[in-house]
């Protein structure tokens, strides 16, 4: 497949406070029962990956993308294990609802509509279903969606992390079950914003190259890693007695003269849980028009500072471009994994 196509896969980013997509209204038709065929003996824990094939009334199920599911997922984790080694944080990585047998646990949801009721504003109507059947605010939800068209809402896969890192979703189109797409829309679902630092950083794009986009010459930043080491997801076996999200205040001014080429941000930044990271994010520049279309005016990674502590204050200095009005973001991780984002914009004095 051209890349100019899978660099779409990777495309609709995390932002966790904003909904996806404007809906396209279709004439809807009356509803059948929503079937859910799946083995539901083990109850369900937290924090973990749930896995959910959906397919619309009039599509059968496919057994190969079921396997196709597991065994992506068994790539996709042993990656994460290898690269939080690699940045020494041990074999951290996610886990995702298996059977007594130590198969994966592939729900499988018939939808109440035939396939071309889904073909526009896709993902809410999906989630709309499962939503009826799942919480969807424990975990992370991967739904892989088998509609007859080869993308949903345009896209081959987006992710974004909900309720400050307590659970996320991550949605997979046909044309974007492949690991690499299904890792980087999962580290959305976990919380991270896109990084263009490097093109083989997992949350950037990757490069006009196709191989560097394969999952295998990808890499976390260490600055991922660190987020990650906090993350509920990568620490299964804890326990979540509070549910505080980090306070995030800015002391400083966010005016600066003409002649400034930077401008000093000072935080003031406090979590009765203890501080974990603080994540300093920009408005990518972006030049490529197709690319640009997924991730301006979401947050990019730029500078990230180790935290520690009840309670901080911490100076990221931003370097200005010739835009009057900037976007920035500062996303703030507490010990427990959970996090929350301050968007502001800083502004030439008046
Ligand atoms: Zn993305």
């Amino acid at each position: 497949m051209p890349w100019k196509s899978s660099c779409f896969a990777i495309t609709f980013l995390f932002v966790p406070f904003l909904l996806q997509c404007k809906a396209l209204q279709l004439l809807e038709q009356q509803p059948q029962a929503t079937q859910r065929e799946v083995n539901d003996t083990i109850s369900e824990p937290t924090s973990l990956v749930q896995l959910i094939y959906f397919t619309p009334q009039d599509r059968p199920f496919k057994q190969r993308i079921v396997d196709q599911i597991e065994l992506q997922m068994g790539v996709v984790q042993t990656f994460f294990a290898d690269q939080m080694e690699a940045h020494g944080f041990g074999r951290k990585t996610f886990s995702f609802e298996i059977d007594v047998k130590g198969k994966a646990i592939v729900h499988r949801v018939k939808g109440q509509f035939p396939d071309k009721h889904y073909l526009y504003n896709t993902t809410n109507k999906v989630e709309t279903e499962i939503g009826e059947q799942f919480s969807l605010s424990k975990n992370v939800y991967m739904i892989v969606v088998d509609i007859s068209q080869k993308y949903i809402n345009g896209a081959m896969g987006f992710g974004s992390s909900r309720r400050g890192g307590q659970s996320g979703i991550l949605w997979i189109a046909k044309s974007g079950f492949q690991s690499q797409i299904i890792a980087h829309e999962l580290g959305h679902a976990f919380g991270l914003s896109h990084d263009f630092r490097n093109e083989r950083f997992l949350m950037s794009y990757g490069s006009f190259h196709l191989s560097s986009t394969r999952l295998e010459k990808r890499q976390l930043s260490k600055e991922a890693a660190e987020f990650l080491d906090a993350s509920r997801f990568f620490n299964p076996n804890r326990t979540f007695s509070s549910q505080f999200q980090p306070k995030i205040k800015i002391i400083s001014s966010l005016e600066y003269p003409p002649s400034a080429d930077s401008l000093r941000i000072i935080f003031e930044l406090s979590d009765p849980d203890g501080l974990h990271q603080a994540r300093f994010h920009t408005n990518p520049n972006i030049t490529d028009k197709n690319l640009a279309r997924f991730s301006r005016g979401s947050p990019a990674f730029k500078a990230s500072k180790r935290l520690n502590g009840q309670e901080m204050t911490v100076e990221f200095v931003y370097e200005l471009s010739k835009v009057d009005v900037h976007d920035l973001w500062l996303q703030v991780v507490d010990s427990k994994g959970h996090f929350g984002t301050k968007s502001f914009s800083v502004h030439l004095q008046k």
